[in-house]
């Protein structure tokens, strides 16, 4: 008999200050929901979607692929009544893509439905092979497909986030609904956009090939994501066909994988607990010239090629911390190394060392005072003290005061009788 085992994970990424994806891991069913409109609404979105689709789904009556169709578009009808019934989410919406093992198949024995709406995909690796099951429901995607758009230019087009479907837009909305049989050693995989927009195909595959735990592979996965940038937030639920009699055994020990499994199954902080750990490795990974890595047994190039990439990551981030570090200086270099003129609290001008304003976290120095009072030179200069007059050098700078002053003296010897 056909079982499932899942794991997945979650993350905000590197850009985004919230994350509005939701994931379902309810076996049989599991689902993906990437949420969008401003302020909490894209929560909410995903949020509702996710549960509305359990909700229909738990309550239907037959457990069969139009079954899962119905349940997306109960959960479609469901995020559109929220977003009507409440003006702070108006316009939100949702991707959804979810996959049941469902009654039906031949000879009855059970068939994985997927149902889609927007751009989150489920993948099949079957036999090593990565085969994308969803369409996704994009304008560059209707592009890419009428001819119109080269494949590879779809990754940078400007409007490669513009969805052509989604739930919660619409009261109806179609649902793309397809089945495949599973077979034992299959592994499903659903993702939000964070995940494909960093992560190549091949790289998906070859992870989801190297690592055997499904909520290690999850979590490698989103790692991955993060380390390539994490412009999104990444969410990937990894699922496996197995035996039932292999169903029940636990899976490979895991640091952190229980994170995962939520007692509802729900949720987008995954990601925030143990689920990825994300700067405590690299930083406590070993200097990469002291990380001379032992001979490796046969049978583990995996781990090898791991090593490899770790001492990359540590002398890339030493690379990156110099590389600040001259940034900062030539920065402290700039923002101190000039003069000017300005008015202090009490009126008199004062040369200063640094940059009107200041620059980042450099404020500006008093370098010498003057003596003069802004009164006692002529108004038409008062503004460009009051913004500061910059001066190579602090003589430079009591030059021109003295010249201000002699200019107010003239006047007042060119209107003396
Ligand atoms: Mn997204």
């Amino acid at each position: 008999m056909t079982a499932l085992r899942a794991g997945a994970a979650t993350d905000t990424g590197l850009v985004r200050a919230s994350n509005q994806d939701h994931l379902l891991v309810a076996s049989p069913l599991f689902a993906v929901a990437d949420g969008m409109g401003g302020h909490a609404a894209g929560e909410v979105a995903s949020q509702t979607a996710v549960e509305a689709l359990r909700a229909a789904w738990e309550g239907a009556d037959a457990h069969d692929a139009a079954a899962l169709a119905e349940a997306a578009r109960a959960a479609n009808r469901q995020v559109w009544e929220a977003a009507q019934a409440d003006p702070d989410l108006h316009g939100m919406g949702t991707t959804l893509v979810a996959i049941a093992l469902v009654h039906g198949g031949d000879g009855g024995s059970g068939e994985l439905a997927v149902v889609n709406v927007g751009d989150s995909r489920a993948y099949r690796l079957r036999q090593g092979e990565l085969e994308q099951l969803t369409e996704d429901h994009s304008l560059v995607a209707e592009l890419v497909a009428d001819g119109q758009l080269a494949a590879d230019e779809a990754e940078f087009h400007p409007q490669r986030h513009v969805l052509t479907r989604a739930l919660g837009v619409d009261p109806d909305v179609p649902v793309d609904l397809l089945t495949v049989d599973p077979w034992r050693g299959d592994r499903l995989l659903l993702c939000s956009d964070g995940l494909i927009r960093e992560v190549s195909d091949g790289q998906v595959a070859s992870i989801l090939r190297r690592l055997a735990d499904p909520s290690e592979a999850a979590r490698e996965l989103v790692r991955e994501a993060r380390m390539r940038g994490g412009s999104d937030n990444i969410t990937v639920v990894v699922v496996d066909v197995v035996d039932e009699a292999d169903a029940g055994a636990p899976p490979p020990p895991t640091p952190g994988a229980a994170a995962a499994d939520r007692p509802d199954g729900t949720g987008t902080s995954l990601g925030d607990t143990t689920a990825v750990p994300v700067v405590a490795p690299i930083a406590a990974a070993p200097p990469p010239l002291a990380d001379a890595p032992p001979p490796e047994p046969a049978g583990a190039p995996g781990r090898a090629r791991q090593r490899l990439v770790t001492a990359r990551v540590v002398a890339f981030v030493l690379v990156l911390l110099l590389v600040l570090a001259a940034a900062a200086a030539g920065i402290g270099f700039y923002a101190r190394g000039s003069w000017f003129v300005g008015v202090a609290p009490g009126g008199e001008l004062t040369v200063y060392q640094g940059r009107p304003g200041g620059l980042l976290w450099f404020q500006p120095t008093v370098a010498a005072r003057t003596g003069v009072q802004e009164s006692q030179v002529e108004a038409r200069h008062h503004a460009e003290l009051a913004a500061g007059v910059e001066e190579p050098s602090v003589a430079a700078a009591r030059q021109y005061v003295r010249a201000l002053v002699a200019e107010e003296q003239a006047a007042q010897r060119a209107v003396a009788p």
